[in-house]
């Protein structure tokens, strides 16, 4: 099924023209071949030949993108990207994610996008020439390393690998895991402890960001970390004496947590539009079913209990967008929305896995099966409540903003 784009009246031409345009090649370039697009990455019979295949038809979107002027969303021209506004791009990322995969073949491949963005706002010249231009250019891989198995990724504030200055050089010695696409990656973004240890804990100047080639002595890559029983280029690494040069150093000495925190703001909403964009295509998939599949008698969609699936679907589908555009608009006008960034981050993931899971329930076994996006989707909706902050730490973040203003003797404003 297509998805159903219209003009919406109330935004602007531009953003009404790029999710038309956007829409454009889902319909017609990837839908129909969707199921090829990703061939022979499980291995199996002719899996050297299938990859070969759809790596051929993935190229050939790319290209039709490119010719459309909606490459890459999140970079500016001179990087080769379309330069879309945050509101743009939000309200694109909806449209692009009703076909799974389909942001890659549009510019946007986590974790280099964010990379890309880091680089953009804190690298100087000489970092922007050696590593953005290649990587928009698709000629490096990257990846982004935060989280440690030893330390509680929920508070970025106690990571334990540390970076000690040796005259012109960073040294630098930890454990990290969850690194995405570090099997690829020629250089890493690594967070680092660079402050005496012994300060105050709760203090954000402690950390800053770090570019490390993935060949430099000391870098040691363990193992791809098995996800979701599929084994995944999610890497643990050990940081042994590792040496680069000071002038790897992203933005000014501590400026690592501010550089983060900016990274995974944006991202929360642009995540959460992609959550939108998903729940859409597995609201239709449900639809679809309902509307021709006869059990006992009758149709699924005749039967009350699959009425409540379309119409609690419909609710957190639309609730879910609502919040998301409410709170992309706040950060395009420079208000501080971080209470509403909270919110969606824990609401609409789990809005997003209670639709996937009436849709995989409405299609039986098809619903888990390779058949259909759903179960990956799942899986998705499912990561996504402990990825880029836990459900729990943004409650604690939504609970101290209310309380705070309510201490300083105003009541909370839902109008705004
Ligand atoms: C598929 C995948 C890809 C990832 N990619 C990357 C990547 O590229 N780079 C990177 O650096 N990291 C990456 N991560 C790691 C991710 O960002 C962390 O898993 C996340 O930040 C949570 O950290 P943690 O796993 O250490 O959980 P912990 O911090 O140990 O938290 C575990 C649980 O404790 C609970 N909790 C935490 N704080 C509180 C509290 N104050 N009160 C009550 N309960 C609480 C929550 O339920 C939470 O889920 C990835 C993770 C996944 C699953």
């Amino acid at each position: 099924m297509a998805m159903n784009i219209q003009t919406i009246p109330n935004v602007s031409d531009k953003i009404n023209q790029i999710r038309h345009l956007t829409a454009g090649i889902i319909n017609k370039e990837i839908l129909p071949i969707e199921n090829q697009l990703w061939r022979g990455r499980r291995g199996g019979k002719d899996a050297k030949a299938d990859r070969e295949r759809a790596k051929a038809l993935r190229e050939n979107v790319k290209l039709k993108v490119k010719e459309a002027g909606l490459w890459a969303p999140h970079l500016p021209d001179e990087y080769g990207g379309c330069g879309l506004d945050f509101l743009e791009h939000a309200y694109m990322n909806e449209v692009l994610a009703y076909a799974m995969g389909a942001a890659s073949l549009f510019g946007v491949v986590a974790p280099n996008s964010g990379n890309q963005k880091i680089l953009l706002k804190y690298g100087t010249e000489e970092q922007k020439k050696k590593w953005l231009v290649p990587l928009t250019e698709g000629k490096l891989e990257s990846g982004f390393s935060m989280t440690e198995p030893d330390s509680a990724g929920s508070d970025p504030r106690s990571i334990k690998t540390t970076a000690r200055r040796e005259g012109n050089e960073w040294v630098i010695n930890g454990h990290k895991w969850f690194t995405s696409n570090g099997l690829r990656a020629d250089f890493l973004i690594v967070m680092c402890r660079t402050d005496d240890p012994s300060g105050p804990a709760d203090r954000n100047d402690k950390m800053t960001q770090i570019i490390v080639p993935t060949d430099t002595p000391g870098v040691n890559i363990i193992r791809g970390i098995e996800v979701w029983g599929h084994s995944s280029d999610h890497v643990e690494i050990i940081y042994d004496d590792v040496r680069v040069p000071a002038e790897n150093q992203l933005g000014q000495t501590g400026s690592g947590h501010r550089a983060a925190q900016d990274r995974l703001g944006a991202g929360r909403v642009y995540h959460c539009m992609n959550s939108v964009g998903q729940m859409w295509r597995a609201f239709d998939l449900m639809v679809e079913r309902a509307t021709s599949r006869e059990v006992h008698g009758g149709l699924l969609e005749d039967k009350q209990f699959i009425q409540g699936f379309i119409a609690d679907s419909y609710i957190d589908i639309q609730a879910s967008r609502l919040m998301t555009i409410h709170c992309a608009e706040r950060m395009e006008s420079g208000v501080d929305a971080r209470t509403e960034i909270s919110a969606l981050k824990i609401f609409v993931p789990a809005a997003y896995t209670r639709v996937v899971d009436r849709a995989i329930q409405v299609w039986g076994a098809a619903g888990v099966s390779g058949d259909l996006p759903l179960a990956g989707m799942y899986q998705g909706a499912r990561t996504l409540r402990l990825a880029d902050g836990p459900d729990e730490v943004h409650k604690i973040l939504i609970a101290k903003n209310v309380l705070k203003q309510y201490h300083a003797g105003e009541s909370w404003d839902f109008g705004n």
